[in-house]
């Protein structure tokens, strides 16, 4: 089982496949776009197989595979096979901004993915395609549907709410009655985001909106749950959650790790602090010293956020 030096148990890994986007999200991409990793600095599907092989033998249990956009990465449906073949026991999920899932649904589930996570910041079409700079949200609402046909369950909807852009949850009240999906109100995390951190909203100011609405009864988590507090609105099918970064102190639950399209690994969202497991794994590395890469990076975890440092990445290259 993994530890990090606070004792905290760490059985949880974000592999993000890609940095590209088919999106640029103001709160997540510069305007202008960004400038593109070269193909051969991004790990290969063997290195990332390599590399969870030796995490799940340790201890690891989850693993989410994440980006940029996972589903623009060619053949992505053959890591998700290969990793559910080799280690059937790991929870295998997936954060997509939903708007090729239609097409991939189908494969993805039969090459063994477990459950996603759509990012869908409106419902309103108009202000999506502003947030994402150009997106269609008929698109991502496509593949929201197809997630749910073909079971990939529990379909958690990511919404980061950003002052006097998107802030109704008229509409996510709506679909939450309509649909079993479970929708999470996230902070924007600033100091890893690209827009005006002025446009940070507490949990708090997002939940009093919907207690307008009508009363907010607690509910247990759905499978996989992160470090998310769930409610139901009466007669809803699905939930509504907030996850607070910012406002609440999470760190003392993190139980994950990161590893960056380029093979960096990373304790904590917040902080500048990378391990470089590419390195590692081209150049004849045995598995006990990628295993050692990943015991020094937790090692050096520090306790809660490092306030004083700035991250050294934005959110599209780490992978949220
Ligand atoms: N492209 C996929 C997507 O949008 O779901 C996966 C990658 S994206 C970086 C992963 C998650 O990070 C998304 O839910 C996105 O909304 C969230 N995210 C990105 N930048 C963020 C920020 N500055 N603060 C909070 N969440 C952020
Ligand atoms: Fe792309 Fe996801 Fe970032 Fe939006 S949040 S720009 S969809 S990586």
């Amino acid at each position: 089982m993994l530890r990090d030096r606070h004792s905290r148990r760490v059985d949880y890994v974000r592999v993000s496949v890609t940095d590209r986007c088919n999106l640029r999200c103001i709160y997540c991409m510069p305007s202008d776009g960004a400038p593109r990793l070269p193909h051969q600095e991004i790990l290969s599907y063997e290195e990332i197989l390599r590399f969870v092989g030796v995490a799940a033998r340790a201890g690891i249990s989850k693993v989410r595979l994440t980006g940029g956009e996972p589903l623009l990465r060619k053949g992505f449906v053959y890591l998700v096979e290969e990793i559910a073949g080799r280690y059937p026991h790991l929870d295998l999920s997936l954060t997509t901004n939903g708007t090729l899932l239609a097409q991939y649904a189908a494969d993805l589930r039969r090459a063994g993915l477990k459950r996603v996570n759509i990012s869908v910041d409106s419902l309103d079409p108009d202000k999506y395609r502003s947030i994402t700079r150009g997106g269609e949200l008929k698109a991502a609402l496509e593949g929201l549907e197809a997630a749910l046909d073909e079971g990939l369950e529990p379909v958690k909807v990511n919404v980061v709410t950003l002052k006097h852009v998107n802030e109704e949850v008229e509409g996510f009240v709506e679909l939450v009655c309509r649909l079993p999906v479970h929708v999470r109100f996230i902070e924007y995390m600033s100091p890893c985001g690209a827009c005006d951190p002025q446009l940070y909203v507490p949990s708090d100011r997002v939940r009093r909106r919907l207690e307008a609405l009508g009363p907010l009864k607690e509910a247990p988590p759905p499978a996989g749950a992160g470090p998310a507090i769930y409610f139901r609105l009466p007669g809803s099918r699905g939930t509504l959650g907030f996850i607070s970064p910012m406002s609440s102190h999470i760190c003392g639950e993190c139980n994950r790790l990161r590893i960056t399209a380029d093979g960096k690994l990373k304790a904590c969202l917040f902080s500048p602090g990378e391990v470089d497991v590419k390195s590692l794994l081209r150049s004849g590395a045995s598995d006990e010293d990628i295993l050692g890469s990943i015991r020094s990076c937790l090692k050096a975890k520090k306790r809660g956020r490092d306030q004083e440092a700035s991250p050294r990445r934005a959110m599209y290259q780490v992978g949220g």
